[in-house]
């Protein structure tokens, strides 16, 4: 087999690197940072650089992120084995000596003796390449390969403030509250998620959101413009009191069936049918598991997120499948470029791996670049499906996601195929878990 090309020594192709060498394929892997260059959040030039936190989250198998874990231990995952020999002591989550984890993976690597690392950015898609490649550049892919990626996709934006609302578990919304329909009944009548704020409940909310702690840009984050139309609600909530309720809030084409549809003698802002402002939520995933708070991208801190959002009505219970937030980001839109197998539509010889392709985390990061690994090293007939972590993942990526306003993911079980059976909520987790290990030794034995 040919040499496999790399680009970007981070997670996601470290990852995809060794299971290509373990495997006895030889791989180049171009890596730009060096001892002069650095990017504006890698402080070294070291391999699998953890860029902030150095925790790989959750490491309890019965929730996602540790589930992921598991799957790729089983898959033979060496961020996950250098992670289990670097950890250090953080109660349930996985943290890691960063320093001793990116050099077990570099010596990991060139013990493979089949990896050959060049030290040089790669400014351009290699259209016309005999070779295979991988394009695993992160979040901070190089301008000019951004400027080249951005060319060939067709796309109009590839780096931008990622504009993330929260995402909220279905089933955690109080229907005695909230309500189906969209604006007008347009659509199929009931696309999306209604939920009613009366004139108090409203002036509260904006008051909290011009009084909550934000987080602050980085110095380098502070030049890059808003992506259109994506201003964080934080912000139109300073520019006047009823700028939300013009905007995403506004209480239109609405009517709440929890209350009698007249309401005589009484003022019409008042009639409780009629919202002052209504928050609504759309599906984020075709399984209709999660819905996204739709305008409500924000970068208020995690802690006051939870607080002010439960306060709206129809959330007082709300589980967070992921809070909103906005830093700079460099993602394209794969479900509409990649195909299953992380191929790039129009360039086949091209696949995409980690954050580029819209997942976000270290650990998603570097699934992509495992499975992106596998599929190059061999011609497999089906990929993991979504009753597992990584399958799930790949498919909200691939397939599972509208590809309008696609925003980057962190695992969570609402990308899982529902379970077959109903099972008690205590035990939910456990029946994923279960049902998701099975799956994947079954794929893992099809390879
Ligand atoms: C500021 C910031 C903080 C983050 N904090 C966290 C966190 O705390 N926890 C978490 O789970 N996730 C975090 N993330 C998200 C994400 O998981 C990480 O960025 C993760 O490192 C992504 O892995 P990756 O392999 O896709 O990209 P990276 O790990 O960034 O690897 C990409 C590599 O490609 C190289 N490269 C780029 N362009 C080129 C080119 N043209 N030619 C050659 N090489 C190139 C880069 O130098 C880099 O080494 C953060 C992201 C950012 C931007």
């Amino acid at each position: 087999m040919k040499k496999i090309n790399i680009i970007g020594a981070g997670l996601a192709g470290c990852e995809a690197a060794w299971q290509l060498a373990s495997r006895g394929i030889e791989v180049e892997l171009f890596e730009m940072r060096d001892e002069s260059r650095k990017t504006f959040a890698h402080r070294t030039k070291d391999f699998a650089e953890l860029v902030c936190s150095n925790s790989l989250r959750c490491d309890d198998v019965t929730t996602a992120i540790g589930l992921l874990h598991q799957e790729m231990r089983e898959l033979n995952s060496l961020i996950m084995r250098s992670a289990d020999a670097n950890k250090i002591p953080a109660g349930s989550a996985l943290a890691v000596d960063r320093e001793g984890f990116s050099k077990f993976i570099e010596q990991e690597l060139l013990a493979t003796k089949k990896v050959k690392i060049s030290r040089r950015e790669i400014s351009e898609l290699p259209l016309d390449s005999d070779e295979q490649w991988i394009i695993a550049t992160g979040p901070l892919t190089s301008d000019l390969l951004s400027k080249s990626i951005l060319h060939h996709s067709g796309e109009e934006h590839l780096a931008f403030f990622d504009a993330i609302a929260p995402i909220i578990f279905k089933d955690s919304i109080d229907f005695n509250i909230a309500w189906f329909q969209s604006r007008y009944d347009k659509g199929s009548g009931s696309d999306y998620i209604n939920c009613p704020l009366n004139k108090s409940q409203y002036l509260e909310f904006v008051n909290d959101l011009q009084t909550a702690e934000k987080t602050e840009f980085k110095d380098w984050e502070k030049d890059t413009p808003y992506f259109d139309g994506c201003l964080p609600i934080e912000v139109m909530a300073v520019r006047g009191e009823d700028v939300l309720r013009y905007g995403p809030m506004k209480p239109v084409g609405l009517t709440n069936p929890h209350f009698p549809k007249s309401a005589e003698g009484v003022k019409l802002q008042d009639r409780p049918e009629k919202a002052y402002a209504i928050v609504q939520l759309r599906q984020d995933n075709k399984l209709g598991t999660i819905y996204n708070m739709v305008g409500f991208q924000t970068k208020l801190k995690y802690g006051e997120q939870e607080k002010i959002f439960r306060k709206i009505p129809g959330l007082a219970k709300a589980e967070f499948a992921r809070l909103g937030g906005i830093h700079r980001n460099t993602f394209i839109n794969s479900p509409k470029l990649l195909d299953e197998f992380l191929r790039f539509k129009k360039l086949p010889h091209i696949r995409f791996a980690g954050q580029v392709t819209g997942v976000e985390g270290y650990v998603e990061s570097a699934a992509m670049g495992l499975l992106a690994g596998i599929f190059c090293a061999a011609e497999v007939k089906s990929a993991p499906n979504s009753k597992t972590a990584i399958g799930a993942l790949l498919q909200h990526i691939t397939c599972g996601h509208e590809g309008i306003n696609f925003q980057p993911m962190n695992v969570n079980f609402g990308l899982f195929a529902p379970l077959e059976e109903k099972i008690k909520k205590a035990d939910r987790k456990a029946a994923y878990s279960g049902r998701a290990l099975a799956e994947l030794r079954n794929w893992s034995q099809s390879l």
